[in-house]
């Protein structure tokens, strides 16, 4: 088989070609997308990862695909029902980084429930070692408002339990059985936005779960309360996002995904030949707004970052590409009822 692996990282490349000897294998640091297409088309199989774009355009280019996997969880970058009627298999990694990801939501919400982030730069950028207007406030005791209670969800649930939190949850498909097994309660949509003093986000990104908290319901957000969002950006109307904090609705934002994030590590392309999609320029606008925000901490997507999930996450994908080539099918196909 011949087989691509984009985005890939200099470490992964021996331990890939061990795994999979035999096979003829290409290694890129770049995505994959309709603006980045390879010179050399004539892959069976490619691993992507979150930033490459897998759509029409990159599907009918490639026309000895058979296999996609993505090197993550979240999978609303490939057109997995466009991918389907082309009779071309994905794979995904579903569980490697529960504790990854809610370990990281948790920093988000310490380092703004203590104002951790701006204790160290005031320290770092002016040297002055005071502690005044520099108040957070105890997460004993306050209630933790979980949207989304899978994998990660439930990992998050249990950080929370540690520190002695109320825990109130929703998911559109509750399970009755965890809520009693990890102490916690499920709640309508509406009275999590109310209850919650913290409110964290983990649901995927699906058209059911777009702009989730949006325009009409931020507004029913518990005064001062935080959001933190390690989930997907588009989760969040980011226009809705700003004005709540402008209105004071939100306290503080944790953000480590963002509507439009792509757009942030390129934008001089953006200058030069402009938005594919021009009304999407007013959100590139408002996340430089949100980066300026003291009370808003943004991170690159970086929740999933660690050596330990990074080693699983590889070897999950290798897995993906082994069983498709011995059986036909990944170990982990993406879930196309889910989508
Ligand atoms: P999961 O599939 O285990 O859990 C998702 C939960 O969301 C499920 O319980 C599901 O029932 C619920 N859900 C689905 N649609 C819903 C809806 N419309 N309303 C309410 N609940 C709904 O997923 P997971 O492993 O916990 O991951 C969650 C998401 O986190 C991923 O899809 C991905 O987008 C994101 N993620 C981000 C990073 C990062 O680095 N920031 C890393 C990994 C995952």
């Amino acid at each position: 088989m011949k087989i691509a692996f984009f985005q890939i990282e200099d470490w992964e490349i021996e331990h890939i070609k061990e795994q999979l000897a035999g096979h003829e294998l290409f290694f890129t640091k770049d995505k994959l997308s309709a603006e980045a297409l390879p010179a050399d088309r004539d892959f069976d199989i490619v691993s992507v990862f979150v930033g490459s774009k897998i759509d029409q355009a990159v599907l009918a280019a490639l026309p000895n695909l058979k296999l996609v996997t993505t090197r993550s969880t979240g999978f609303d970058h490939i057109d997995l029902a466009l991918a389907q009627s082309m009779n071309i298999a994905t794979g995904y990694v579903p569980g490697y980084g529960e504790n990854t990801v809610a370990e990281f939501a948790f920093g988000l919400i310490l380092a703004l429930s203590r104002k951790i982030y701006e204790s160290v730069d005031r320290l770092k950028e002016t040297g002055v070692y005071s502690y005044v207007g520099l108040r957070g406030f105890d997460l004993q005791g306050k209630t933790l408002g979980v949207v989304g209670t899978g994998r990660i969800g439930q990992h998050v649930i249990r950080i929370a339990k540690g520190f002695s939190m109320n825990v109130i949850a929703y998911d559109a498909f509750p399970k009755p059985e965890l809520a009693t097994e990890l102490g916690f309660t499920y709640a309508t949509f509406d009275e999590l936005l109310g209850k919650s003093d913290v409110i964290t986000l983990h649901v995927p990104y699906l058209p059911s779960t777009h702009h989730l908290i949006n325009m009409e319901n931020i507004g029913k957000i518990k005064k001062g309360a935080l959001l933190v969002n390690t989930a997907r950006g588009a989760v969040v109307d980011t226009a809705a996002l700003v004005k709540a904090l402008a209105d004071g609705i939100l306290g503080g934002a944790g953000l480590d995904v963002l509507e439009e994030e792509g757009v942030l590590a390129d934008e001089k392309t953006l200058v030069l030949y402009g938005h594919p999609e021009e009304h999407n320029l007013k959100t590139v606008l408002e996340n430089h707004v949100l980066i300026d925000l003291p009370n808003v901490l943004v991170t690159p997507h970086n929740a999933f970052n660690t050596q330990e999930a990074l080693q699983r996450i590889l070897d999950t994908d290798i897995c993906n590409i082994q069983e498709f080539i011995g059986q036909g099918v990944a170990k982990c196909p993406i879930p196309v009822a889910k989508a």
